[in-house]
């Protein structure tokens, strides 16, 4: 006989080790399931100089303060460590290098189909995050570039880049940082399809946490939100971007619309040559192991009503940013999300 679980929380990443947190506090029988092989979520592969976007008193996970950092923003490694330490402090219950590849559900009980064998729950969590999904825009004759293409989710440091013409795609955080980085060592063009946008100097991710749970609290009670409209999708001004904005390197060159062989063309029409192309354009959701229970969207997005999955009873998704709960995607608005999420599985166990 296989044991039937209360909960798989499939992610032990920061929103699977929230999750943990308050299954716990509901004395829940639950397993979070991971397939890195070390605790840190895609943390683990964020390049070398990566910091958070708050300082560590804001960025943190329920229960336990992240501990000061030395630096304003909290480096990597910092993240790192505090998210190891608090799974070792709350005894939660996780099994690594397990991937699931798929899961069935019958008679309310799921099976959770992994690289380890079978598992079965009542419910579950997916909280997967982007990491596993990088997104590259399919542009014409991309298969033809003969110099280095790589994604902002495999890009470590600007050593492998020296003497080298880079192209860094995409007007996120992560081309900013990157064009920062990299125009240390090597001429950089910064191609985006938009002007960047940048946030005012002062507004860290603390701020856009508190301009997005003020949205979030007017918009459920009907009232019009009339705070500071900062996109949140826009650049914040991290030291390093600060210091690539003096040295006057973020400029954007427009976009392209096709490649070939070690060249783009322009959107006027010039040709210009590079060696390495680093792409910063984003993340679809790392959900397709969903496939058999739930349909998702081109990008991973399941239909929810805040993280409670809609096409199927026993089913949440947390982390995932603004579809599963504001601000989720980060360390300190995971909270609220996990807190819910938990409240409403032990309420689905009682009625099941
Ligand atoms: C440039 C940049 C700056 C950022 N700055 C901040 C910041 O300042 N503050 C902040 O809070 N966040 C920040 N983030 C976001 C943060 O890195 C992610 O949103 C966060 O890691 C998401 O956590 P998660 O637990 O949901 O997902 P992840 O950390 O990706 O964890 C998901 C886990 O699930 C595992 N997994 C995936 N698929 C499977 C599967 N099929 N089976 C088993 N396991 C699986 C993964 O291996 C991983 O361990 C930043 C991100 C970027 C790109």
């Amino acid at each position: 006989m296989h044991e039937i679980l209360d909960v798989i929380v499939i992610g032990g990443g920061q929103s699977g080790l929230a999750c943990g947190y308050y299954l716990r506090r509901h004395k829940l029988n639950f397993l979070i399931l991971d397939k890195e092989e070390k605790c840190g979520g895609a943390w683990l592969h964020a390049w070398d100089s990566l910091t958070l976007f708050s300082p560590a008193e804001h960025s943190s996970l329920p229960g336990w303060l992240m501990p000061k950092s030395k630096n304003l923003f909290p480096l990597k490694q910092e993240v790192i460590d505090y998210l190891c330490q608090y799974e070792k402090r709350y005894e939660l219950p996780i099994e690594r290098s397990v991937t699931v590849e798929n899961i069935t559900s019958e008679n309310k009980i799921f099976k959770v189909h992994t690289t380890k064998g079978i598992y079965f729950s009542k419910a579950i969590i997916a909280a997967t995050g982007t990491w596993n999904n990088p997104f590259i825009p399919k542009i014409k004759g991309i298969e033809t570039f003969k110099g280095i293409q790589i994604h902002s989710a495999h890009y470590k440091n600007a050593e492998q880049f020296k003497n080298l013409n880079v192209l860094v795609v995409g007007e996120g955080n992560s081309g900013a940082q990157i064009v920062a980085e990299v125009s240390k060592v090597t001429t950089v063009k910064w191609s985006t399809r938009k002007p960047p946008q940048y946030l005012p100097d002062e507004v860290d991710g603390f701020y856009l946490f508190n301009v997005a749970t003020a949205k979030y609290n007017a918009e459920k009670e009907g009232k019009p939100f009339n705070a500071a409209n900062y996109d949140l999708g826009n650049i914040v001004m991290v030291p390093p971007v600060k210091e690539a904005r003096l040295r006057g390197v973020l400029i954007s060159s427009g976009s392209f619309e096709s490649m070939y062989e070690n060249c783009v063309i322009w959107s006027d029409g010039t040709k210009e040559d590079f060696d390495a192309i680093i792409w910063c354009t984003g993340f679809g959701y790392a959900t397709s192991f969903l496939k058999n229970i739930v349909s998702a969207d081109e990008r991973g997005i399941v239909k929810t009503e805040e993280s409670k999955a809609t096409e199927i009873s026993g089913l949440w998704l947390a982390g995932y940013g603004s579809w599963t709960g504001y601000a989720s995607a980060t360390l300190i608005g995971i909270n609220r999300n996990a807190k819910q999420t938990c409240n409403e599985i032990k309420e689905y166990l009682q009625q099941i």
